[in-house]
Order: C-alpha cells, then structure tokens, then sequence
C-alpha cells in the first residue's frame, strides 16, 4: 500500500501550483508547511478518502 502520495495544490499567497507530499495513512490532517515558490507558511488540511485518495485545500496561515 502506497503511504506517501504526491498531490498538488495552489498556494494561497502566491497562486503557483506546489506538490505536497501527503501520508495517506493518517486520515485526517492540520499542519503549517512553507511554500516551495514563496516560502510563506500555508496551512495545509488534508482528508483521505476510503479509498485512500488524499485532497488537499491550502489556506493563509491566519484564516
Ligand atoms: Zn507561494
């Protein structure tokens, strides 16, 4: 089973397409990551679905 998934998302700040490397074997996650363009702090929530697809929504850190 593949734990680590490779998804893309847009960075709130700066609009560019950044991949984020999602472990899919926690279903539901909350964290601070900096963007790979900007390198401003996104928080970054993620839910796994039952079928273990990740999605991804990106946010400014203060929202
Ligand atoms: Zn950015």
């Amino acid at each position: 089973m593949l734990l680590q998934q490779l998804c893309s998302s847009l960075c709130p700040y700066c609009g560019e397409m950044i991949e984020l490397l999602v472990d899919s074997s926690v279903p539901q996650q909350d964290y601070i990551e900096d963007c790979q363009v900007c390198c401003q702090p996104m928080r970054v929530l993620v839910s796994i679905d039952e079928n273990d697809v990740p999605s991804v929504e990106t946010f400014h850190e203060n929202d």
